[in-house]
């Protein structure tokens, strides 16, 4: 066994390209810096607003991390949330995500008026489902802030129900009865869609947004699309669907009676300054 072992990693070895190892650099450069760039506060929170499809109202947004790395730039989420998966400090930017969208709420309740009915939608790893004390965590840092926990959604991607589906009910049941809304997030994605919703005690779905970019002209897409509305519907699922470009997606998904929007066709994710303005700017219009 032993020997198979070693051969496995030669072999692998052999495989190394440049363009491998060059990625293999950039990660290690990456894994050295998180630490102390989250204690530097380099990890942002960007705001992408919800609207209701009724009366075109923002109702809240969702919070979505961005590296500010003094040498880099602004880096998007795919550059290193992937590897943060991988070795587990995704963990740390959530939770940090969590806490700072507390703060905000909490500024916003004592200096802005305007913006104390937004709910925040914060994005939350699979790999926090292996800690059962999640809920109370994040109900005591929502305290500490004196944050009401109907003022924020925890989006859970479907894929995460695999695994271990019987905790990762018992969590959304605690985080549910704290009084925290739940998102299933990026819906239909992954294969056993339907069957999940069967058992997660959710109150939101989130469509993937595949549905909308490959299948925006596409009549056997729609038909999709609006039996997963009816679906969801039936099921007392509010339902959002993100990825929205075009007023052809927005007049479609009105008429078939989905309930809130994000996208590109009302506005992109912006930093807390921008969308303290945005939203102040659409008040007084
Ligand atoms: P997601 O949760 O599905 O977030 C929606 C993504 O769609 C965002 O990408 C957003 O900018 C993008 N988007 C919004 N409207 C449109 C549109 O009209 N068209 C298109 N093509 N894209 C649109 P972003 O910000 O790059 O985030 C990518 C992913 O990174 C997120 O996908 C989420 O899975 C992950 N992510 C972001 N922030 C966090 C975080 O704080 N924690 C965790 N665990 N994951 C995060
Ligand atoms: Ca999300
Ligand atoms: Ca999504
Ligand atoms: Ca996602």
């Amino acid at each position: 066994a032993k020997r198979s072992i070693k051969d496995n990693s030669q072999v692998s070895y052999a495989f190394y390209d440049d363009g491998m190892r060059h990625s293999m650099m950039i990660e290690n450069a990456i894994e050295n810096r998180m630490e102390m760039a989250l204690r530097n506060r380099e990890f942002e929170v960007y705001l992408q607003p919800k609207y209701l499809f009724s009366d075109e109202h923002i109702i809240g947004a969702e919070a979505l991390v961005r590296w500010n790395d003094p040498k880099r730039g602004i880096l998007p989420p795919n550059d290193f949330i992937p590897l943060f998966e991988k070795n587990g400090f995704v963990k740390k930017i959530d939770t940090y995500m969590f806490e700072e969208v507390c703060k905000l709420l909490q500024k916003w309740k004592k200096e802005m008026d305007q913006l104390t009915n937004m709910i925040i939608s914060v994005n939350f790893s699979r790999l926090h489902l292996e800690n059962t004390s999640l809920p109370e965590e994040l109900l005591a840092i929502a305290n500490r802030y004196h944050i009401d926990p109907k003022m924020i959604e925890i989006e859970l991607t479907e894929g995460t129900v695999f695994d271990n589906e019987n905790q990762m009910v018992a969590i959304m049941n605690h985080l549910k009865a704290s009084g925290f809304h739940i998102s299933i997030d990026d819906f239909g994605r992954a294969y056993s869609s339907l069957n999940t919703l069967k058992n997660l005690p959710a109150d939101i779905l989130k469509l993937d947004k595949a549905f909308f970019t490959e299948s925006a002209d596409n009549a056997r897409g729609n038909k999709i699309i609006t039996s997963m509305l009816n679906m969801a519907k039936d099921l007392d699922l509010i339902t959002v669907a993100e990825g929205v470009e075009t007023q052809e997606q927005v007049d479609f998904l009105k008429e078939k009676g989905c309930d809130i929007a994000q996208g590109f066709f009302y506005a992109k994710p912006m930093n807390v300054i921008e969308f303290e303005d945005f939203v102040n700017k659409k008040l007084k219009s």
